[in-house]
């Protein structure tokens, strides 16, 4: 028997209130979608399309008005506690250290928070080990306005990773950064899920870096906001930022910029 999907999303529909749904007025409509254990996914589209509105679903913040989601094997009925998220602003608490706000969710999430006391020593070396690897070593103790923006959207990433979630969400984590920064940070996580391989759901305005980072990016579309393109990135792994150079990721970047185009009304040749 081959494994049950991690994510399966079967004919997902979702109109916000009582009032758009006698309306038929869905947010999101006719969602499949199936990604195996430890895949990257990213979405890509224009603003509007219904990409939070997936992200709710996800995460089991929305209720789908019709249809079925599953996540690891269990029917989404509320908020998951496998997930971890960051967004495009890393919103860290101005008054703790870098390293106490990645505690956070450990103080919030069961089963961590009702050990939080005995094991703090054991939490607060993983929170420290973490900031390690994304190279915030010697910063753990620095307050956020202590920290540039990039080194801010490390320790939020640190924050959504270290109860060690089984999926992670990233709602333009990168959006704000300058170019360098966010290629920097694209490595960063690309080495955490190597290593981790928990499954990844990245929402990008960037097709770049949805090529770049994902094994499969899906296009949506707006009114209705449904995934009208599936595309498999198959560049092979490991991928180093040289790879963003080579004509095969280009193809497929201006492939994917067509696709977006046309749902804009413009030509592949114009900006997404
Ligand atoms: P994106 O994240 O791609 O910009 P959203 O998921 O925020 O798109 O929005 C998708 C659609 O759902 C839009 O038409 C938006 O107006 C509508 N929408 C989003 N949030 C709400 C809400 N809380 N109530 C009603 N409609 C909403």
């Amino acid at each position: 028997m081959t494994a049950p999907h991690f994510v399966d999303f079967e004919d997902v529909w979702l109109a916000y209130d009582d009032d758009l749904l006698a309306r038929s007025q869905f947010a999101v409509e006719a969602i499949d979608l199936q990604v195996r254990q430890g895949e990257f996914i990213a979405i890509v589209g224009p603003s509007g399309c219904g990409k939070s509105t997936f992200m709710k679903l996800a995460t089991g913040l929305k209720r789908p008005s019709r249809g079925r989601i599953r996540i690891d094997g269990e029917s989404v009925t509320g908020p998951l506690k496998i997930s971890g998220m960051a967004f495009q602003a890393p919103s860290l608490l101005p008054w703790r250290t870098t390293v106490d706000n990645v505690l956070l969710p450990l103080e919030i999430v069961e089963p961590h928070r009702s050990r939080f006391r005995q094991r703090r020593a054991e939490y607060e070396q993983r929170a420290r080990d973490l900031l390690r690897k994304v190279g915030l070593g010697g910063y753990e103790d620095k307050f956020p306005w202590q920290l540039s923006g990039g080194m801010q959207q490390r320790a939020s990433i640190c924050r959504a990773l270290v109860h060690e979630p089984k999926m992670l969400l990233l709602d333009e984590p990168f959006g704000a950064l300058d170019a360098f920064t966010r290629e920097e940070l694209w490595c960063i996580l690309r080495d955490l899920w190597t290593e981790q391989r928990f499954n990844v759901i990245l929402v990008t305005h960037d097709l770049r870096e949805s090529v770049f980072l994902a094994d499969t990016v899906y296009v949506m579309s707006r009114s209705p906001g449904r995934f009208v393109v599936r595309r498999e990135i198959d560049l092979p792994r490991p991928r180093d930022l040289e790879v963003t150079y080579t004509k095969g990721f280009s193809d497929i970047v201006h492939e994917l910029r067509g696709h977006i185009g046309a749902l804009r009304g413009q030509p592949a040749g114009a900006a997404a």
